[in-house]
């Protein structure tokens, strides 16, 4: 069976006054070992420091550049990440997509640009509500997975994030229902091209996802865990939801 994961984004949160919290959360987590995966995914600023304050934990970045290196001002290579300390990054999440103009094939490069140098992935997927409402959710994200998806997949190491954009930052969760019907999507999309390593793959819910509905959410079919944003600043409201999965 597919163990959980449940990941923070800290987005563009985060100095070094709050590695206490990443200490917190990493401390804490160790006793779900073996139940729980967890994970953090920080400002590029903090992953070095954060590596160093809680060694083993895992700690991630929320993108990353497809190339090995060059001219490409601003931007980080999966070689940099992996030399800070981190041992997975996001990729394609929606706030990437929409503000940075990402599209899927330049998301699949970077998955596999990072899964081929060693580091895990979170790959992102997500309709919006102009879509949902237009009946349409299904077919965006499964467009989304076709033109974004690696090649070739190992469930060791990439898990999809399903993250409604508008779940995000909300309050608006997706209910059990919505989210039963995409991750059963995904699911069977995953199988059928990938077989039993589809099976294996871990899908994440993302969008609002706090304690007080944490629960729920894991109970849904095929929820695998959650990638969890404003959550997750805080190890007091971060670990409970990491005790909801275990
Ligand atoms: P919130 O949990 O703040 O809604 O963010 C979800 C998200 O985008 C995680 O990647």
């Amino acid at each position: 069976q597919r163990r959980k994961l449940v990941a923070g984004n800290w987005k563009m949160h985060g100095t070094a006054a709050d590695l206490d919290e990443v200490r917190a959360i990493a401390g804490a987590a160790a006793q779900f070992g073996g139940q729980v995966d967890v994970a953090l995914c920080l400002p590029g600023t903090l992953i070095h420091r954060a590596a160093d304050a809680v060694p083993g934990f895992p700690i991630g970045a929320q993108d990353v550049h497809a190339s090995e290196k060059g001219a490409f001002t601003g931007d980080t290579s999966v070689a940099m990440l992996r030399d800070a300390g981190a041992v997975l990054t996001i990729v394609g999440h929606s706030e990437r997509r929409d503000l940075h103009r990402e599209d899927d094939s330049g998301v699949k490069a970077k998955a596999e640009a990072a899964l081929a140098a060693g580091l895990d992935v979170i790959l992102c997927v997500g309709e919006s509500l102009e879509e949902r409402e237009a009946g349409r959710a299904v077919a965006t994200v499964a467009g989304q997975l076709g033109g974004s998806l690696p090649e070739r997949i190992d469930p060791a190491h990439l898990a999809l994030a399903y993250e409604p954009i508008w779940a995000i930052g909300t309050g608006k969760v997706a209910s059990c229902d919505d989210i039963a019907e995409i991750h059963a999507a995904i699911r069977a999309l995953l199988v059928e091209r990938f077989g039993a390593a589809g099976e294996g793959v871990r899908i994440l819910y993302g969008g609002s996802v706090k304690a007080s509905n944490a629960g729920e959410i894991f109970a849904v079919a095929d929820v695998d865990g959650a990638l969890v944003g404003g959550a997750s600043l805080k190890a007091a409201d971060f670990l409970p939801i990491v005790e909801a999965a275990a």
